[in-house]
C-alpha cells in the first residue's frame, strides 16, 4: 500500500488521523507544527514525540523533503536558484528574489509540462508529473532554511501549468496560507496560468484573494496560436470573458503577462491591439523581454521597442510595468536549470552550481 503524504495533510485530517490511529488528540498539533512551523526535514528531529510513535509514523506515512541538488547564486542581483530532487529522481526548480517589499519564491507545480508554449524551456520534454502539495511547499520550506530569511512572497511561475493541477494547487494554498503554517497572506500568493479557461472559472468560484496571472503573450487568436498551443482550445474572446469572470468573483485585478519577444508580438500594432483587447478590464500589465532560450530562436525586444510598448499602453490608460529581469547570468528562464541538468546527466556530469 503507498504511504499516505503526511505534509499534504490539513490539521484537521491529520487530527483524524491520530485518533484513527489511537494517539493522544494533541499529537495532531505538534507534528502540524514540526512540519509547517519549525520545517522539520524529518521525524527524527521531532524532539517531543516519543521515539515509538515518530517509528510508527515513519512506517505509515510518507515524509517530504527535497533535496537541493544545485544552488545557483547571480552575482548581479543575489537572486538564488535552487534545483531541488523529489523523492522518485525527478528534479524540479525554484527561484528565490530578494526585493525591497520582502523575499518572493517562485516556485514549480510540476516536473515538466504539457503545455507546450513555443518560447517556454520547461515544456520541451513534456510533462513528467504534477508535484503534490507538500513538494510544492517544501520548495518554499527548503528556501527558508537554506536563506534563513522569512518568504513573504509566492509565485507559481516555474516549471508547470498550476491549473493542469488544480486540486493539488488549492490543497497547497490552504497548507501555506493556514494560520498555523507559514500564514502567508493569500494576497501574496500568485498563480500563474496559460489560460486554461473551465479551470479558471472553478478557481473563480473558490473566490480566494490571491492574484491570478495570465499568460496572454499576443493580443489576436492568430499570433496567440503560433506562440501558445492552448490558444487553439480557448479563444481570446473566452479568455477575455472569463478575466471579467474572475474579477466578478474574486474583486482581484487580474494581471497579464506579456513576454516580447522581437518582430513577433512588439510592434505599436500589437501593443494597440493589446490595448483595445483589454480596455475596461480591472487588470495590471507585466512586460517581460523574453528569456532566450537555447532550443529556440526567439530573440528578445530591443529595449526601446520595450519602452515605446509600455508607453502606448501607458496612453491608452493601461497600468504597465516592465519587469525587471533577475538572475540573468543564472540560467533566469522557466525550466532552464533543469534543462541543464537533463542534458548533462546521461554523461554523469555533476552540477558545481556555476552557470555557463
Ligand atoms: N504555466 C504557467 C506558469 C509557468 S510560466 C503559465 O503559462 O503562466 C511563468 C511565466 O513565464 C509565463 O507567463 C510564461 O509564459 C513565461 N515564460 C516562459 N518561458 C519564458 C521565456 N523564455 N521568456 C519569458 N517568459 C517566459
Amino acid at each position: 500500500m503507498e504511504k499516505k503524504d503526511i505534509k499534504s495533510l490539513t490539521l484537521e485530517e491529520l487530527k483524524a488521523e491520530m485518533a484513527a490511529a489511537g494517539e493522544k488528540s494533541f499529537r495532531a498539533a505538534q507534528l502540524y507544527e514540526w512540519m509547517h512551523r519549525k520545517l522539520s526535514r524529518s521525524f527524527k528531529e521531532m524532539t517531543n514525540i516519543p521515539l515509538a510513535m515518530k517509528e510508527k509514523c515513519g512506517e505509515s506515512y510518507h515524509y517530504t523533503a527535497l533535496q537541493t541538488a544545485a544552488v545557483q547564486e547571480s552575482a548581479i542581483d543575489g537572486t538564488k536558484k535552487y534545483l531541488f530532487a523529489l523523492s522518485d529522481g525527478n528534479m524540479v526548480e525554484s527561484v528565490w528574489m530578494r526585493y525591497k517589499h520582502g523575499n518572493s519564491v517562485c516556485i514549480s507545480s510540476q516536473a515538466g509540462c504539457r503545455m507546450g508554449c513555443r518560447f517556454c524551456a520547461s515544456t520541451l520534454g513534456g510533462l513528467v508529473r504534477n508535484l503534490t502539495p507538500s513538494e510544492m511547499l517544501d520548495q518554499i520550506y527548503a528556501i527558508t532554511l537554506e536563506t534563513g530569511e522569512r518568504v513573504s512572497n509566492v509565485v507559481l511561475m516555474g516549471s508547470g501549468e498550476p491549473l493542469d493541477n488544480y486540486e493539488n494547487l488549492l490543497r497547497f494554498i490552504t497548507l501555506l496560507t493556514d494560520e498555523n503554517g507559514l500564514h502567508i497572506s493569500q494576497r501574496n500568493v500568485t498563480v500563474s496560468t496559460c489560460g486554461i479557461v473551465p479551470a479558471m472559472r472553478s478557481l473563480a468560484q473558490e473566490k480566494l484573494q490571491i492574484t491570478l496571472a495570465l499568460s496572454l503573450h499576443a493580443a489576436t487568436d492568430e499570433k496567440r496560436r503560433e506562440l501558445m498551443p492552448i490558444a487553439n482550445q480557448y479563444s481570446l474572446a473566452e479568455l477575455m470573458d472569463c478575466c471579467a469572470y474572475y474579477f466578478e468573483q474574486t474583486g482581484r485585478r487580474i494581471t497579464f503577462e506579456y513576454s516580447l519577444v522581437r518582430n513577433v508580438n512588439d510592434t505599436r500594432k500589437d501593443a494597440e491591439t493589446l490595448a483595445a483587447l483589454i480596455r475596461g478590464l480591472n487588470c495590471h500589465v507585466n512586460l517581460i523581454p523574453v528569456n532566450p532560450v537555447r532550443e529556440r530562436d526567439y530573440v528578445q525586444s530591443e529595449r526601446q521597442a520595450v519602452e515605446a510598448f509600455a508607453a502606448i499602453l501607458e496612453k491608452k490608460g493601461i497600468n504597465a510595468t516592465v519587469r525587471r529581469e533577475m538572475g540573468r547570468d543564472i540560467d533566469g528562464a522557466c525550466g532552464q536549470l533543469r534543462r541543464r541538468f537533463l542534458d548533462n546527466s546521461p554523461a554523469g556530469t555533476k552540477m558545481n552550481g556555476k552557470s555557463g
